[in-house]
């Protein structure tokens, strides 16, 4: 018997790739589809010609195909750091919106089950401290992340209507500021960033005082949350994140360290609303799947910093 098949869209990208390798690992034939216009073919070249693994480079905002039975759809496509939605407003308004609606008609057809990514942009620059899932988020529409952040309150308002009205097996992640191997170098998020600076002896470019606070999770804890949600019976949506939070000034601070660098940090304006803090609760996680993260910051950062020392130094 051929085995089960799993469709991630944004195969390619960071976050993707990582799923398609524990997919692949728990034994699923997986279906990578991505347009390459953020992802890279590298994340997954290690991937191509295993026979479980094939690649679509396709527009999931297009008309999606995937021949035989689908079991779980994963909707990962989407650019996602701050200055590739700033780039590209309407292609992330319509994989989003579109995408999303091309994904939940093919699970309905196929008869899978559906997981989208959604993310603590949801809550905007939150006026609840730490971000609980029943918090409705403080989102400026109009605003240069309103794309992004109003794209993904769609999908989850799409999703949960595909849920309660045709019944489909649905499953909401919001996500929260995720590193490790497989990241931009050039995405313009404030990991890679320093990270990269650090390296090359130059200022860190921090943005406003740098009193703003992000918890960050590393990716295979992130997967392992991802996994366990799409298995689960829950359809409500579950905050997946580190809630260890830290300034962008202590985490400056850390990577200079970290990397052993001479740089310091510069400051400059900080990006129309940008959120002040952001930080998971997750007891939801905890209680519904069992979740909690394993690795601490400088644990995930060791395989990042050697990832990134490649990309930068070769
Ligand atoms: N940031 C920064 N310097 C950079 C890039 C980002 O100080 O070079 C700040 C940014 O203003 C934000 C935080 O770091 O407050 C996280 O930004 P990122 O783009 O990584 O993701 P966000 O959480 O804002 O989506």
């Amino acid at each position: 018997m051929g085995k089960e098949k799993v469709l991630i869209t944004g195969g390619a990208g960071f976050l993707g790739s990582h799923l398609c390798d524990r997919f692949i690992k728990e034994g699923y034939h997986v279906v990578a589809m991505d347009n390459l216009l953020t992802g890279d073919i590298e994340n997954i070249a290690h991937l191509m010609g295993h026979p479980d693994f094939e690649f679509q480079h396709h527009d999931v905002s297009k008309y999606v195909h995937v021949s035989g039975k689908v079991k779980y759809i994963l909707h990962f496509a989407s650019p996602a750091s701050p200055i590739d939605y700033l780039k590209m407003p309407i292609q992330t308004m319509k994989v989003g919106s579109l995408g999303t609606l091309n994904c939940l008609g093919l699970a309905k057809d196929k008869g899978a089950r559906m997981l989208i990514a959604s993310t603590s942009e949801v809550y905007g620059d939150p006026l609840v401290h730490p971000q609980t899932e029943d918090y409705w988020g403080n989102v400026n529409p109009v605003g240069p992340r309103g794309v992004y952040d109003e794209a993904k309150r769609f999908q989850e308002a799409l999703t949960m209507a595909y849920h309660t009205y045709h019944g489909l097996e649905t499953r909401i992640v919001r996500i929260f500021n995720t590193f490790g191997p497989r990241m931009r170098l050039d995405d313009g998020r404030v990991l890679p960033a320093f990270i990269s600076q650090a390296l090359r002896g130059e200022d860190l470019t921090a943005f406003g005082d740098g009193s703003q606070t992000r918890s960050f999770t590393y990716v295979d804890d992130l997967v392992e949350g991802i996994y366990r949600l799409l298995l689960s019976d829950y359809a409500h949506p579950v905050n997946i994140g580190n809630p260890d939070e830290i300034t962008i000034n202590e985490f400056g601070e850390e990577i200079i360290r970290l990397t052993g660098s001479k740089s310091k940090i510069k400051y400059f304006d900080l990006p129309k609303d940008d959120p002040k803090q952001r930080k998971p609760d997750i007891t939801l996680a905890k209680k519904v799947l069992g979740w909690e993260p394993k690795y601490t910051r400088s644990k995930g950062l060791e395989p990042t910093l050697e990832y990134f020392k490649k990309k930068v130094l070769g």
